[in-house]
């Protein structure tokens, strides 16, 4: 078992850190020591933050119950009579928890997340389109207003044909038998698909 599949809850995945109160090597969210909550590691990773595998076929249940049980371990009511210090870091974790969750849900976030390490395109800078691809799209829209049902039936076949794609990509990915690098501009291309569906 890989270390990636063995990230069973958040006190399994976070590396070994020296706990800030009683400064013994501890590792988890809480101090196994003297009880202490611990920060949310910086630059957590989304998935190891709520103890899922790194994956792109999760299932919204799957998601939604790991963040219950990591928001149970952290919840700021859990640390209520405790030091200014363990209640703050309490809304640390639930910020960081709840934003984990709502990056993951989110298929084309989580892709994203996956492909790049963001869970939404960059600013600029994005993948470059092959021209052939624009030209459709401008096609597409033009025809919008004559025929608007060819048009539909159009764009749901790209769709279709664009998720059929990511999803052979992260298939194979998650076997181990691909890399992710083709995946933002795929992600790019449904974008301006999911554009055009949006004005049918
Ligand atoms: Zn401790």
């Amino acid at each position: 078992m890989s270390a990636v599949e063995d990230m069973g809850s958040p006190s399994e995945v976070a590396p070994a850190v020296i706990c800030w109160k009683c400064r013994e090597p501890c590792q988890g969210v809480v101090c196994p020591g003297c009880g202490a909550l611990q920060p949310p590691p910086p630059q957590a990773d989304l998935f190891a933050v709520l103890g899922l595998e790194r994956r792109y076929h999760l299932d919204r249940k799957a998601i939604d119950s790991a963040w219950r049980a990591a928001s149970r371990q952290t919840h700021p009511d859990r640390f209520a009579g405790a030091p200014a210090v363990e209640r703050r870091m309490a809304l640390q974790w639930t910020a960081t928890l709840n934003q984990a969750r709502r990056a993951l849900r989110d298929p084309v976030s989580r892709a994203w997340y996956l492909a790049t390490g963001t869970p939404r395109p960059p600013e600029r800078g994005g993948p470059t389109l092959p021209p052939d691809f624009l030209e459709d799209i401008f096609d597409l829209r033009m025809m919008l207003v004559e025929d608007p049902d060819a048009v539909a039936d159009r764009v749901r076949q790209l769709k279709a044909d664009l998720d059929g794609q990511l999803d052979a990509r992260f298939t194979a990915w998650e076997q181990a038998e691909a890399s992710l690098d083709e995946v933002p501009a795929l992600l790019s291309r449904l974008k301006y698909v999911d554009n055009l569906l949006q004005e049918l």
